[in-house]
């Protein structure tokens, strides 16, 4: 059945449904919305319900040269390149307001693309308006330095737009990800290319539409360019007019960016997979930290980068709180986005599904001890009951690689220093949470975990003044915060001899 008939209470469905009726979806190029020239198309599928949503444009190289070129144009134009940072503010807060004014439409649309229950995609749309307020603070902040030297020189330093960036997306958190890859380049004096997933566009095209209808954003400031990552993805990365790549997603796909964007020397910042560790130590506040626990699986249906997929638990503790944890998991509702008391929508898709269920396969197979869960739900959806395995072994596969779906491995440890090296055993360095009474512990353990978050006596918090990226294999470079707007900037140093 349609969500629209099932749910029709939901404030955004009505206004998402009529937009989905629309034509089929088309690529921003230089202003102006146009089929890809291939005049291909890629069907969007409802996880929920499997239905066809929409079909979107099936870009390819010729339409990423056409956005780059278009992109190349506007950065130069004196109506982008020209206009002051005060009016960059009013863009990207014009913006803000559009996005806010449509949270109920963007939000259903979120959860009819991309399955999580309509409470998260709510939440990831605060977040996606907060993120394009706060980076509309930036432009008039930007600035270089004025520095020491003899008296017959002035010598300083100008922040410049880097040019023209090619923006990659994942599918699972669209709404907030498409802020961040628009946002800090714009509030930079930079142009975008930007391409969604194919699994999840249709946020970021209403979010291009409505940046569009704001009449403030000169044509090939920002383009958006749908298709298949080798084709669409591949094309970006390769592409001799692009200055900067910032891409979010996959290792293994980060790592074919990187090397596929050596050719003229991108700027590139990577924002990988993660395999995090959240440590429960026995003097922990032990409801905050089990219900923590549970949260930092599930939340998403565990399609989160940071997810807290490996729980480490003192081996004192470590069977009361496997207990507990896969108690409460297994109260949880899985089902319907719509539905107010959902907490786990299904996954993506049926081949995530499928991998996903591989993992639990190899879980079994290994030894580790299924608690809860360990199956699909219902014949129609990608859902897949919260699974706990307790008992892992930090070697074990379902410890060692990213799963993206609601399964959590739960490792005893020994002491402290047995913490830190079992939390660190792992190519991946997103994030870590630690779960401790003694304030000493705490401090110390953040220093020791090589991590790019640490949350202590919490767990997933983000805001967008703090930086989030990756040590080791979860990426390069930072987003979020300052950080962004180094990455999006390059320095100038300037030498004026009297
Ligand atoms: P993915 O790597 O399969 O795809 C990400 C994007 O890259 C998609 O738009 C895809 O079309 C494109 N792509 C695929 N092949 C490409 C190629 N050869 N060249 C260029 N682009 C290509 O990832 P996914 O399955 O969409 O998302 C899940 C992954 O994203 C997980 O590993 C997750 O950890 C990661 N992720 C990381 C963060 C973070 O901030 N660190 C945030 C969200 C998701």
């Amino acid at each position: 059945p349609r969500e629209s008939d099932v749910h029709p209470e939901h404030p955004g469905m009505k206004a998402a449904r009529a937009w989905l009726a629309g034509a089929p979806k088309r690529l921003l190029i230089d202003g102006e919305w146009v089929a890809a020239r291939s005049g291909r198309t890629i069907a969007v599928l409802n996880p929920a319900t499997e239905e066809e949503l929409a079909l979107i444009a099936e870009g390819d190289k010729a339409d990423v040269d056409a956005a780059v070129a278009a992109a190349r144009r506007a950065l130069e134009a004196p109506n982008w390149k020209g206009i002051s940072p005060h009016a960059r503010t009013r863009v990207l807060l014009a913006i803000a307001d559009a996005i806010e004014r449509h949270k109920d439409e963007l939000s259903a649309l979120e959860s009819l693309d991309n399955g999580m229950p309509s409470w998260f995609s709510a939440a990831a749309l605060g977040a996606c308006v907060d993120a394009f307020r706060y980076y509309a603070g930036w432009p008039s902040k930007i600035h270089g330095t004025t520095n020491p030297t003899d008296a017959a020189q002035f010598i300083y330093t100008l922040r410049e737009p880097v040019g023209v960036c090619g923006q990659i997306n994942p599918w699972n958190v669209p709404l907030l990800l498409v802020a961040l890859k628009i946002a800090p380049p714009l509030a930079c004096g930079n142009t975008v290319v930007l391409k969604p997933s194919e699994l999840a566009s249709l946020t970021s095209l209403r979010i291009a539409e409505l940046a569009q209808e704001t009449g403030l954003l000169p044509p090939g400031v920002l383009n958006i360019v749908t298709g298949y990552g080798p084709t669409v993805g591949a094309a970006m990365t390769e592409h001799p007019d692009i200055d900067k790549v910032s891409f979010t997603g996959s290792t293994a796909v980060g790592r074919s960016i990187l090397l596929a964007s050596a050719g003229n020397f991108k700027r590139v910042t990577l924002e990988l997979g993660g395999k995090t560790p959240n440590i429960i130590f026995p003097d922990a506040d032990m409801e905050k930290a089990v219900l923590a626990a549970v949260n930092g699986f599930t939340r998403n249906s565990g399609q989160i980068c940071s997810a807290g997929s490996r729980l480490f638990v003192h081996e004192s503790i470590h069977d009361e709180v496997a207990q507990e944890v896969s108690r409460i998991a297994a109260t949880l509702k899985v089902g319907s986005p719509f539905e107010a008391d959902t907490k786990l929508g299904p996954v993506i898709s049926a081949r995530q599904r499928e991998r996903v269920m591989g993992y639990v396969d190899a879980g079994n197979a290994d030894g580790a001890n299924l608690m809860t869960g360990g199956c699909q739900l219902g014949n129609q959806g990608y859902y897949i009951a919260p699974t706990v395995f307790s008992g892992v072994k930090n070697r074990m596969k379902i410890a060692r690689e990213e799963i993206f779906g609601p399964v959590l491995s739960i490792i005893p440890f020994k002491d402290e220093e047995d913490a830190v090296f079992q939390g660190n055993d792992t190519p991946y360095g997103l994030a870590a949470g630690i779960w401790t009474r003694d304030i000493g512990r705490a401090h110390k353990m953040a220093r020791a975990i090589r991590a790019g978050r640490v949350w202590i006596n919490t767990f997933g918090e983000t805001d967008p003044v703090m930086p989030f990226g990756g040590f080791k294999q979860s990426g390069i470079g930072r987003e979020f915060g300052i950080d962004s707007v180094m990455a999006y900037t390059e320095t100038k140093s300037v030498h004026v001899r009297f």
